[in-house]
């Protein structure tokens, strides 16, 4: 069984006169500079340019440079732009820069395990990869919580690396759940099959799915959005507090008898022959190849994807009910 590191195993100390860049200002950019500074650290917002996160890190009480200039004073590099940009910033704006010593820090492995960035023997490069969005990495700190998150290290010159990934875990608030130690192997390639079969890909089109089949029998869309897309959350909390078997104590025997018999003739040897293909293709780069590609030619399927989810009949009837779901929402 995996190590968890909590509170106790992760000391400030080791990065607390360090000057930390923190590059990008998005999702987990913003919660990592936030969280970092108000854990008592010195944080300089590095930006590629003075457009909208440029803006949001002044309101927070930032005062943003440019990307090289946070690089030059940085002891280190924390990379939160998106993936497919982090090796156009490192080539550009972090290499020249590059001193001895120095940290790089991702958030997830991709740019190292696929030889995107190669980065010189003579500096750090670890991971602290949070387990969930940005904005729940900021409000679960702020509250006192924090987002648990996985640490890993590719190249260890100080032999002080896994110390300082241990640090900023706890800095961002993840100590205070609990950090897990993985290699940037292992991070990316379940992170990939893990947003591509059940967080992102799986779960949005087992909903959709499941709502278009009901609508095409002629039942109508908003009964079918309530069923088969807006229950999802509840059940989900319950599976979050409470584990399956919490989840199936909380269904009536009806629910619990048609889903377990269902659920395992829905979710068939077949399915998982394609988890496999889809888990195949992310080991073999396959999928980074693809991807690379992809953002290369301007990301065509993603705005035609997120064209077709945004027209279509479910996000239409969600918020048609978008006032009701409010409405019911607890209020405390
Ligand atoms: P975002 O997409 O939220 O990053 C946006 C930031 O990058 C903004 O500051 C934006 O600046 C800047 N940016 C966007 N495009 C460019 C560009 N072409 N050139 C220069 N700057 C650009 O990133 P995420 O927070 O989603 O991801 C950051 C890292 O964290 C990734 O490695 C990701 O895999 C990892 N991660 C993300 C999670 C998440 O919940 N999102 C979860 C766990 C890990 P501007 O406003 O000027 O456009
Ligand atoms: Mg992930
Ligand atoms: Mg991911």
């Amino acid at each position: 069984v995996a190590k968890i590191y909590t509170d106790q195993d992760a000391n400030l100390d080791k990065i607390k006169n360090k000057k930390i860049a923190v590059l990008g200002y998005g999702s987990q950019g913003r919660a990592w500079a936030l969280n970092l500074r108000d854990s008592g650290l010195n944080v300089t917002v590095g930006l590629e340019r003075e457009g909208n996160s440029w803006k949001q890190a002044e309101k927070d009480g930032f005062k943003p440079v440019h990307t090289e200039e946070a690089v030059k004073n940085a002891d280190i590099v924390i990379f939160l732009v998106p993936d497919m940009v982090q090796r156009y910033v490192y080539l550009e704006k972090v290499k020249p820069y590059l001193k001895e010593g120095m940290d790089l820090v991702f958030a997830h492995g991709f740019n190292i395990h696929y030889r995107l960035i190669e980065p010189p023997k003579n500096v750090d490069v670890y991971m602290v990869a949070p387990k969930g969005p940005g904005p729940t990495v900021r409000d679960f700190y702020t509250k006192g919580g924090g987002v648990p998150s996985l640490i890993a290290v590719h190249q260890d010159y100080s032999g002080e690396a896994k110390e300082k990934a241990l640090a900023i875990a706890k800095g961002i608030g993840s100590t205070r759940a609990g950090v897990i130690e993985t290699t940037f192997k292992e991070e990316t390639e379940t992170d990939l099959f893990g947003e591509q079969t059940t967080l992102v890909g799986g779960v949005m089109e087992l909903m959709r799915s499941a709502f278009k089949t009901l609508v095409d029998l002629g039942y109508q869309p908003e009964v079918a959005y309530f069923e088969t897309i807006n229950e999802m959350k509840m059940i989900v909390d319950i599976i979050y507090d409470k584990g399956f078997s919490g989840m199936l104590k909380a269904v009536s025997d009806t629910a619990k008898y048609g889903g377990l018999t269902s659920g395992k003739y829905e979710i068939n040897e077949d399915v998982r022959k394609r988890m496999l293909e889809i888990a195949e293709k992310i080991r073999s780069g396959k999928f980074a190849e693809e991807w690379i590609e992809e953002y290369g030619r301007g990301s065509p399927t993603i705005k035609e994807g997120m064209e077709e989810v945004e027209n279509s009949l479910e996000e239409q009837t969600g918020r048609r009910l978008k006032e009701l779901i409010e409405r019911g929402k607890p209020k405390s």
